[in-house]
């Protein structure tokens, strides 16, 4: 149920203008052609994980959410009640994690999910946006990260890394604001939070590697929820800052952690969103796993072959880093020099399908888990015919969803990231190595 403030944030009574205003502007025409030409074949529903996993009720097929929802708004020209905007606000967000599988299969290349964005965006202008996705993106505007995370409990969370693994490899630091180096890193709010070995482990590998990096004490935050909530006003000013941060640093590029959503962000629609119409960031964008494979094929980090992984393992490919950020064939040259014995799910690649925890699902919370949990048996399926023991996963949100999906269909898997493969196996050259006691 919706708190006291987010029941506030609803508007009373339907502004029609305001509705019209974000139909017209957010890609209209573009909009109105697609919904005119949609031939409701259906061919787009079986590509959908929502609608195989529940049972093919047709109300999960991606047409049927469009012309549910966006169509109706263009229909009634935004003459739409407010408990059409809640169920709306059902649709749109329980029911599509914008993975864009299904565009694969439009013979018109129908993009049902820049449609979906446009009707979020519509019911958050009338502050209908589940509760603990709502909750995350006030988050944002008080102190620029989802986890409200202040600078200074930011700053301890890197020094404390660092002073944990000082003693595992000689020399590490966590370098904080140093201007004109290589790469500025940007992460994940859930990493200083609950996961602050991953902070170590970057640090591990960019110190092997010897590379020229900062931590940016500010702008760091690249996983852009407000941009799946449908608040493109505040997720631009996310990703400008980030931005901003680069320049002010006078860095080559930006490092993005392991993590999907954060290279949607970053590199293909924070342009727009923060007012660069060519779509192009002002600073080249990296993710990770393109560094990584850089590394490994440089030879700049080796693997140690006594610890290449010997058990069976498979990629979890990403949304947002293989079907739309198109690192599908780098992600499986990295497995090729971690795993022995590597096994791909079907269908896989750009054509894998979502961990169902995308485009903001893990943030709406508890509410929505046992939802969460049903669709994301066609992951839990792909993963157990696969026989791995070990999920590599280069995002944080697939990483949580897979993780629950092992708990709830007893997968009998280990998910990981690559950074915490890289860590265990590659090989600490001597200069690196702790002295003696
Ligand atoms: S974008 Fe993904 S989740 Fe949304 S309707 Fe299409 S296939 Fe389903
Ligand atoms: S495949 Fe394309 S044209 Fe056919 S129903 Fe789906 S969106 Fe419409």
């Amino acid at each position: 149920m919706p708190d006291e403030k987010q029941l506030k944030a609803r508007i009373k009574k339907v502004n029609i203008k305001k509705i019209k205003n974000v139909l017209e502007t957010l890609d209209g025409a573009r909009i109105k052609t697609w919904l005119n030409i949609c031939a409701k074949c259906g061919l787009c529903a079986e590509s959908c994980f929502f609608y195989l996993a529940n049972d093919k009720n047709p109300e999960f097929s991606p047409a049927y959410k469009i012309k549910s929802t966006v169509g109706e708004m263009y229909k009634k020209k935004g003459d739409v009640s407010l408990p059409f905007l809640e169920a709306s606000m059902e649709a749109l967000w329980a029911r599509c994690t914008m993975c864009k599988r299904c565009s694969q299969f439009c013979p018109f290349g129908i993009d049902i999910a820049a449609m979906i964005t446009i009707g979020r965006s519509v019911c958050q202008s009338h502050g209908f946006v589940p509760e603990f996705l709502a909750k995350a993106v006030e988050n944002y505007r008080v102190s620029g990260n989802q986890m409200a995370l202040t600078k200074d409990d930011f700053i301890e969370t890197c020094e404390w890394m660092e002073e944990e693994t000082a003693d595992e490899i000689k020399g590490l630091t966590i370098p904080m604001d140093v201007p004109e180096v290589k790469f500025m890193y940007t992460l994940n709010a859930r990493e200083p939070m609950y996961y602050p070995q991953d902070i170590a482990q970057i640090a591990q590998i960019l110190t092997v590697a010897e590379e020229s990096w900062t931590m940016p004490s500010e702008g760091w935050e690249c996983t852009n929820l407000p941009m799946f909530a449908g608040d493109r006003t505040l997720a631009g000013i996310i990703v400008e800052n980030m931005y901003q941060k680069a320049r002010d640093l006078k860095v080559d590029k930006i490092l993005v952690t392991e993590c999907g959503h954060a290279y949607r962000s970053t590199k293909y629609e924070g342009p727009y969103l923060s007012g660069y119409p060519d779509g192009i960031p002002p600073i080249e964008i990296i993710h990770s796993v393109e560094l990584f494979c850089e590394y490994l094929e440089s030879g700049r980090i080796k693997i140690d072959p006594s610890k290449k992984l010997k058990e069976p393992v498979t990629y979890q490919d990403p949304c947002n880093v293989s079907r739309n950020g198109g690192l599908w064939d780098i992600g499986r040259i990295v497995m090729g020099y971690l795993a022995d014995d590597f096994r791909e799910m079907s269908p896989n690649k750009d054509y894998n399908h979502c961990c169902g925890g995308g485009g903001g699902y893990i943030p709406m919370g508890p509410e929505y888990r046992v939802k969460r949990m049903v669709s994301g048996k066609i992951k839990a399926e792909q993963i157990r015919k696969t026989g791995a023991k070990l999920v590599i996963v280069p995002c944080h949100n697939c990483f949580d969803q897979i993780n629950d999906l092992n708990e709830e269909y007893d997968l009998g898997i280990k998910s990981v990231s690559i950074k915490e493969v890289l860590c265990e196996i590659m090989m600490i050259p001597d200069k690196f190595k702790p002295d003696e006691e």
